[in-house]
């Protein structure tokens, strides 16, 4: 049986003050007991703030992006080496702000490019991860346009072969895969949960063909996009949604022990 799983993705936000603060209200919103796995992806420079927060307790923290290389001339990038050292347990990989294809444009459409995350990269940055036993949460989905043209499945298998290119299913069976529509992220409109469900399933059946059965049976399917405690319960109970990655209602501690408690 697998384990439901929470994260929170806190994108550009909290500074150590404020992390602080808000893992400490969680610390007391959320029971101890829960049987949900919980993690909290902040920025790399709170991430040794919160994982200093969370040592006496069984949450974990995780990381936004990494680079593969394990040191040397990379200006601004950090390690999956590095984030072991941290104490990171999860790390997110391919989101679409990463893969530069942003649900809505907040930035110049000319510096889209300086993201320009690739399912090459993406593969490379989960082999890093794996050396150094850090679990990928692998984000994959379809933008507006993709799925009006009848493309989402297309689109995501394509992912999904791109990104576990040459990884074998005991390597991947304790990584997670995110469904993320991009036309979801941050825009208040959530997947219709029969829709998140089928696309879930379709997603397990991929990873079947790809990797093995052992570990699409394995793996934990989140779904992600505009998740709140409104429409959480519905979501994750689907049979394939294993639970979500949560951005904007993470940052709310209150709102966030609500959709763990949903799961
Ligand atoms: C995300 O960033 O992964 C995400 C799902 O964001 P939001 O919940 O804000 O849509």
């Amino acid at each position: 049986m697998r384990k439901k799983l929470v994260v929170g993705n806190w994108k550009m936000n909290m500074t150590r003050s404020e992390a602080s603060a808000a893992i400490e209200s969680l610390l007391l919103l959320i029971e101890p007991t829960t049987e949900v796995e919980l993690a909290i992806c902040p920025t790399y420079l709170t991430i040794e703030t919160v994982a200093q927060q969370f040592r006496r307790s069984r949450f974990h923290v995780g990381a936004q992006d990494v680079f593969w290389m394990p040191s040397g001339a990379f200006t601004g990038s950090v390690s999956a080496v590095m984030l072991k050292d941290m104490g990171c347990h999860f790390c997110i990989v391919g989101h679409s702000e990463t893969r530069g294809r942003f649900g809505k444009l907040e930035i110049p459409e000319s510096t889209v490019s300086y993201f320009a995350e690739t399912d090459e990269t993406v593969n490379l940055k989960i082999k890093a991860l794996l050396f150094q036993s850090i679990h990928p949460i692998l984000c994959v989905g379809e933008t507006l346009a993709e799925r009006e043209a009848g493309r989402t499945d297309e689109v995501i298998q394509a992912q999904l072969k791109g990104a576990l290119q040459g990884i074998e299913g005991a390597e991947f069976r304790d990584g997670v895969v995110a469904y993320e529509p991009v036309w979801a992220i941050g825009t208040g409109k959530t997947c219709d949960s029969a829709e998140a469900s089928r696309v879930c399933s379709m997603i397990r059946k991929a990873l079947t063909d790809i990797l093995d059965e052992d570990a699409a049976q394995a793996i934990r399917i989140l779904y992600g996009g505009s998740v709140k405690s409104g429409n959480a319960e519905e979501l994750f109970s689907q049979p394939d949604i294993d639970g979500g990655l949560v951005g904007g209602a993470s940052l709310v501690a209150e709102e966030f022990s609500k959709i763990v408690r949903s799961a």
